[in-house]
């Protein structure tokens, strides 16, 4: 599943290849994906602009120039891949121009140069939808999403107002969108470990210094993951054309049973279950 460093790879690769380009030609193969892709979805895109393409949380957020927005989600195995004009002269390889790869391709944008965009899904519960500029702040998807992780606004004092209260686990708070939004089971192992924070410690006692150390911890995992995208897109896209899934390592995600990374305890990184989902820690260093 993508995470929102992926997503915001994906957003980089797509903003450099669609950015100020009109949209020539749309495909919408099928509708039946997380919600109907609209019905007039290929009619109100075809001629437009793009101006911008933003991210808020794992949504991405496309601006026309009539002001209509376009609200995308990579869902659980969403992908973009781009093919420029360059790649589709190679021949043999897209000789058949926007004619589908395959069965799972279910959206085609072709832009101004020539490039064809190609979102596939093959678990379809990735979305296309579409709404304007002035309904976009009080969409039902996006409404109650909590601050952005990745940004300098998300501090300790900010992290620490969301959870006052909460009886939750820190663990599970920090999966809560409502609370901050965006955070998947891996970053929040890996912001919680570098936090030296327990991800069983009640939500409502990270105040102060610890919610402090907790903000810096989230963004710093975030943006060392996203410079990782960055980098392994070279040149925006990376060899097959396919966007934004890449390996990283891990501090303590998926390594159950492992030296511990982080301190000279000596132990081995546990894993536990939290709401059904796996987390991953040093007993030792975290408290
Ligand atoms: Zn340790």
């Amino acid at each position: 599943m993508p995470e929102l460093p992926e997503v915001e790879t994906v957003r980089r690769g797509l903003a450099q290849a669609m950015e100020g380009r009109r949209i020539e030609e749309i495909e919408v193969r099928r509708r039946d994906l997380r919600f109907p892709v609209p019905a007039d979805f290929a009619d109100r895109l075809r001629g437009q602009t793009l101006l911008s393409l933003s991210r808020r949380a794992k949504y991405l957020v496309g601006t026309f120039d009539d002001d209509t927005v376009l609200l995308a989600h990579l869902g659980m195995s969403g992908r973009m891949v781009i093919e420029t004009a360059e790649d589709l002269n190679m021949p043999g390889r897209f000789e058949h121009g926007t004619a589908a790869h395959d069965a799972h391709e279910h959206i085609v944008f072709r832009v101004g140069n020539g490039t064809i965009i190609r979102f596939s899904d093959p678990r379809r519960f990735g979305m296309m939808l579409l709404t304007d500029k002035s309904a976009y702040p009080s969409h039902r998807l996006i409404r109650h999403l909590g601050p952005e992780p990745t940004g300098e606004d998300f501090t300790g004092p900010v992290l620490a107002a969301r959870l006052k209260g909460k009886k939750t686990p820190i663990k599970s708070a920090l999966l809560n969108q409502r609370v901050v939004a965006g955070i998947g089971n891996i970053y929040a192992c890996e912001a919680l470990f570098a936090a030296g924070i327990s991800p069983r410690r009640s939500a409502a006692t990270v105040q102060g210094g610890r919610a402090v150390r907790l903000a810096d911890a989230v963004r710093a995992v975030l943006a060392r993951a996203i410079d990782a995208g960055g980098s392994s897109l070279r040149d925006h896209v990376a060899p097959t054309g396919e966007l934004g899934y890449f390996q990283h390592s891990f501090s303590v995600y998926g390594r159950e049973g492992e030296p511990c990374p982080g301190c000279d305890c000596g132990k081995s990184v546990q894993r536990i279950t939290q709401s059904g989902r796996s987390t991953f820690l040093c007993a030792k260093r975290q408290r």
